[in-house]
């Protein structure tokens, strides 16, 4: 696997990323993991918050 990040334009733009990519759908795949991982974080804490209050 080569290590040229300068030659990848396609760069995440999540905040403490710095992954980039060689394509748009590429990136996109990447992306969502940030995506799904911070909608699971929400629906657990949403759920604690839930079960505390009932
Ligand atoms: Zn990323």
């Amino acid at each position: 696997m080569k290590l040229h990040t300068g030659e990848k334009p396609f760069k995440c733009t999540w905040p403490t990323c710095h992954y980039s990519f060689l394509t748009a759908s590429a990136m996109k795949d990447h992306y969502r993991t940030h995506t799904g991982l911070f909608r699971n974080y929400v629906f657990i804490i949403f759920q604690v918050i839930y079960k505390t209050h009932l």
